[in-house]
């Protein structure tokens, strides 16, 4: 670890304070690309820190989030379709996909020995996949340990998945225990499986230049397992990922370096909960869109927060860019109704508002 590293791990250890910790995955990093100027959402996930407790703390409540009966259906399909070295999953990519695999030799990387360290097991994971493509030998990599940074922190990423090697280059293989039926399934559950899988793609492919590889040997279809028909019967199919790849990448390069947005907290600031945690929260700008509703812990307690101060960011981005800056409602009204006179900037603006408005009386009338 440089020492930059460590400064800024330590400023980050002193922003979590006492704050129940949750580490970034992949549906995290996809999440934050999906609102890449929200320094507050930025803060919090790389702090690790919940943001469950901190959305109960403020008295919002997150209302979405997978149910118990959901967690242990994907767990016991999981479990199954691994089980005895991935025999049920080596079955499936040779009949369903057609994949001529070779040989098997199965790496479990959940722990090295007694140490379950990240840290350990990023080194070991890197070693054997280094192994794998220098020898060729080696197919079956679970639960590899992979990281990476997320404007300028380390994140490490655990993923559900089997780094697999078929023909020298490595596949990802997310599984799923949400239904396809009739070669059908639903495309928001794929959609949001494929970012997931992109994120993976992209952390192996880190790991791949640190090994002085070309990252280009991780492929860019991934492996999507499912359960077919509603049964608890798996079957594959292959995603392209090429989209989600450059989405995502170029969405990562654009994230604020972590350093700066620590600057905007109040000096002695922490997540701790309890009193000040609200303070905190609110001294690091937000920005709120209705998207947050499905993606963030925390959009309850920034939708009433956005809404409190009359910010048209309520009304989604499409309302926002359409009103070229202005950012407050009661502005907006005021422009509308002609009770406010608009500066030449926004001359064009109000002159629509007042259009819509009048269109709207005369069909109310
Ligand atoms: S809900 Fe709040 S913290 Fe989360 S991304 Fe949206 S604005 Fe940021």
């Amino acid at each position: 670890m440089t020492l930059a590293e460590k400064t800024l791990t330590t400023r980050l250890d002193e922003l979590r304070g006492d704050a129940p910790t949750s580490r970034h995955n992949a549906r995290t990093i996809a999440a934050l690309t999906a609102n890449p100027g929200c320094a507050r959402r930025a803060l919090l996930d790389a702090a690790a820190v919940d943001k469950t407790v901190i959305a109960q703390e403020l008295g919002f409540p997150p209302k979405f989030g997978q149910s118990p009966f959901a967690i242990t259906r994907g767990n016991s399909f999981e479990a199954m379709v691994k089980s005895h070295g991935c025999a049920e999953l080596l079955r499936l990519l040779r009949e369903e996909l057609g994949l001529t695999i070779p040989e098997v030799g199965y790496h479990d990387l959940e722990t090295v020995g007694d140490n379950a360290t990240n840290s350990v097991r990023y080194q070991r994971t890197k070693q054997l996949l280094g192994q794998a493509l220098s020898s060729g030998q080696g197919t079956m990599f679970d639960h590899p340990m992979l990281r990476l940074e997320i404007a300028g922190a380390t994140a490490y990423l655990e993923p559900d998945v089997v780094a697999l090697q078929i023909g020298g280059l490595f596949h990802v293989v997310e599984i799923k225990s949400f239904a396809i039926v009739d070669g059908q399934a639903d495309p928001a559950q794929v959609a949001s499986a494929a970012r997931q899988s992109a994120v993976y793609v992209l952390a192996m492919r880190e790991l791949l230049r640190e090994l002085g590889q070309p990252p280009e040997l991780v492929a860019h279809n991934s492996i999507l397992v499912c359960a077919r028909d509603f049964t608890n019967r798996p079957t594959a199919a292959l995603v392209d990922l090429r989209k989600q790849l450059a989405v995502i990448g170029r969405q990562l390069s654009r994230l604020t370096s972590i350093d700066t947005l620590l600057d905007l907290v109040p000096p002695g600031a922490t997540f701790t909960p309890g009193a000040g945690l609200s303070d905190t929260v609110a001294a690091i700008p937000s920005r709120y869109a209705p998207d947050c509703m499905s993606s963030c812990e925390l959009a309850f307690a920034c939708r009433s927060e956005a809404r409190t101060h009359g910010s048209v960011d309520t009304l989604g981005r499409g309302v926002c860019d359409d009103l070229g800056g202005i950012d407050n409602l009661d502005t907006v009204l005021a422009l509308a109704d002609g009770t406010l006179d608009p500066g030449p900037e926004h001359a064009d603006i109000a002159e629509m508002l007042r259009r819509a408005r009048a269109l709207r009386l005369e069909v109310a009338r």
